[in-house]
């Protein structure tokens, strides 16, 4: 399979239709118009076709955890996409539902009048089922594309059980993928678009605070205030991270820190929704760091940890987390996406094994749905995790790990736990409903890792944290301090059993 073919992906056998209008471009997970896969295939077809392209970025109002925060952010980058098409003359139609223009059948109506429809390839959330049910409704060609990361992800293998299986697979394919990358400054097909009516009106996108604010969603999780989203605020987080996080990140991406703090790139909620590619931040750490020299160090280090991209021990390690982390979760769903559905079908047979054989031990604390969102625990520090989350749409990666690993421990059953970690996760992250969402969580059960001696109670093998060691390891008091500014969540009337 070539690197082209690679990314493409067919989601049904119906032809191209010749009497089709245009091409359409329904943009669903790279949400941006520039360094983006999908967008330099439809503009190719539109040329190879003699055809308009139209792109389509469409938000519904029905999709699981469909709050004010998740709507303000995505529509906040519908209005850079608004913006940037009319700069550049793209065909860009934007569709908000309302109640008054419910979003059902609209896509099978524009579909039935383009020759052929490209999409976006993304292994997560409602996104493969709502692009399989176009395919299936369309007699029109519906095809996917991979823009997900530098590499294709069908050319990385199986699901992989471990980062150190898939690190060598993707630096092998590194070199000739990133040569082959998506264009800065896409050029808009030579056909025009501008006589075609789209069928709908166009959502005012001038005041994204005040549509999400009409809208059936809920209300409970706010907007964030200060976190814009958009490509326009992902390159000035870019920008930020560049100039101060890079430069300390190999040493200190783990330690919790108030965000005028930059540790990490604080990018994945952009990554998430497609403001901004990953192609275009690798770039960016090269510029900054100067040290990626692609043949060379592809063949002399494919397959090493270190140094593969250079000699900057900071672009290093965050282009390890950047690109194999993330790949780790997106090759997994690519293979396994059915399986997230519970821990009997994700997780591997030993960890299974360990909390089969633990799942009758007591539970030093015992905590439900409502005493979790509430951050009513009696550990200060989940509570700041939990808080931090609720208010902000983010949590400090150190600490998302301890606070998925007490949740196992404080919860009647692992499978109980699975599905708070997930619900919370999902429903306050920015960056939640990925990929990396589920493996996430799922690692904190041992999904990717081994068994660790020794047993211990609830957890049996599984990797054990705790907040005494976190608070050994790091200096917390900043962090805490700026946590006790935020908002507090809801309820706090929680019970404890002991
Ligand atoms: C319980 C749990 C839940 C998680 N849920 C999510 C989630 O919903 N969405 C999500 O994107 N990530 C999730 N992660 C992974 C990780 O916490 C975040 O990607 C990271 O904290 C994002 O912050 P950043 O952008 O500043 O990362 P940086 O340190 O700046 O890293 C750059 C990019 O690399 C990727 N990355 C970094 N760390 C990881 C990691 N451990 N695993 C996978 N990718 C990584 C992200 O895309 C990130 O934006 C979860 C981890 C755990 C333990």
């Amino acid at each position: 399979m070539t690197l082209n073919q690679a990314r493409l992906h067919r989601l049904n056998d119906q032809p191209i239709s010749k009497d089709g209008q245009f091409v359409l471009y329904w943009m669903q997970a790279q949400r941006r118009l520039a360094h983006n896969h999908s967008l330099d295939y439809a503009i190719k077809c539109a040329n190879e076709l003699g055809k308009p392209l139209v792109i389509y970025e469409g938000l519904r109002l029905d999709y699981p955890w469909a709050s004010a925060r998740i709507h303000r952010f995505i529509l906040e980058g519908m209005r850079d996409n608004a913006l940037a098409a009319k700069k550049l003359g793209f065909t860009y139609w934007p569709f908000v539902e309302t109640k008054k223009q419910p979003a059902r059948g609209l896509l099978s109506r524009l579909a039935a009048r383009a020759a052929l429809v490209i999409t976006d390839d993304f292994p997560c959330f409602i996104i493969p089922g709502q692009s399989a049910s176009l395919a299936r409704l369309s007699d029109r060609a519906v095809i996917a594309v991979d823009s997900n990361s530098v590499a294709p992800l069908r050319l990385l293998g199986d699901a992989p059980y471990a980062a150190a299986h898939l690190r060598p697979k993707i630096h092998r394919q590194f070199a000739e993928a990133f040569e082959h990358r998506s264009a800065p400054k896409p050029k808009v097909p030579r056909f025009d678009a501008s006589k075609i009516i789209p069928g709908f009106d166009f959502a005012d996108l001038d005041d994204p605070a005040l549509l999400a604010a009409k809208l059936p969603i809920d209300h409970s999780v706010l907007p964030v205030e200060g976190r814009v989203g958009g490509s326009a605020a992902a390159h000035a987080q870019l920008k930020a991270f560049l100039k101060k996080g890079l430069p300390i990140y190999a040493e200190h991406r783990s330690d919790p820190a108030p965000p005028s703090e930059i540790h990490g790139s604080g990018l994945s909620p952009y990554l998430h929704f497609g403001h901004i590619g990953i192609e275009e931040i690798v770039m960016s750490v090269f510029e900054a760091t100067g040290g990626y020299a692609p043949v060379r160090l592809h063949l002399e280090n494919a397959g090493k940890r270190e140094g593969f991209f250079g000699d900057d021990r900071n672009a290093n390690s965050f282009l390890d987390e950047a690109l194999t982390w993330r790949d780790v979760g997106y090759v997994w769903h690519l293979h396994r996406r059915q399986d997230t559905g519970s821990l009997e079908t994700a997780l591997p047979k030993w960890a299974l094994a360990t909390l089969h054989l633990h799942a009758r031990d007591k539970r030093e604390f015992v905590y439900d749905l409502a005493q979790w969102e509430s951050a009513a625990t009696h550990d200060p520090l989940w509570n700041a995790a939990q808080r931090e989350l609720a208010a902000t749409g983010g949590i400090h990666n150190y600490l998302r790990m301890l606070w998925g690993k007490k949740v196992i421990e404080w919860s009647r059953t692992p499978e109980e736990a699975y599905q708070t970690l997930v619900h919370l996760n999902n429903k306050y992250a920015l960056d939640g409903r990925n990929p990396n969402s589920y493996t996430g969580i799922l690692w904190c059960f041992g999904l990717f890792d081994r068994p660790w001696a020794p047993q211990r109670p609830v957890l049996g093998q599984i990797r054990y944290m705790s907040s005494a060691n976190t608070a050994k390891k790091f200096k917390l008091g900043a962090y805490l301090d700026w946590v006790a500014t935020l908002p507090a969540p809801a309820s706090t009337s929680a019970k404890t059993t002991a």
